[in-house]
């Protein structure tokens, strides 16, 4: 009884983890924020209000889910 594992490819049933990124609006450069989000979920994701410091320019910026960034 092989034809479930032929059928099904793998790769379509692990979560794709992204890592959470937002654009520096004073170098104008990525900055992780250290948070990660599985892709199917982001669509539903609501994100609040969220501060990081960034490593680029040294202030703390509030972010908000149209300034994230996805990568990998
Ligand atoms: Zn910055």
């Amino acid at each position: 009884m092989k034809f479930f594992a032929t059928t099904v490819p793998k790769e379509t049933k692990r979560p794709i983890i992204k890592r959470i990124l937002v654009r520096c609006p004073s170098t104008a450069k990525l900055t992780p924020t250290g948070k990660t989000i599985e892709e199917s979920l982001w669509a539903a994701t609501k994100v609040k209000n969220n501060k990081l410091t960034c490593p680029h320019c040294l202030q703390v910026h509030i972010w908000t889910k149209k300034d994230v960034v996805l990568a990998r």
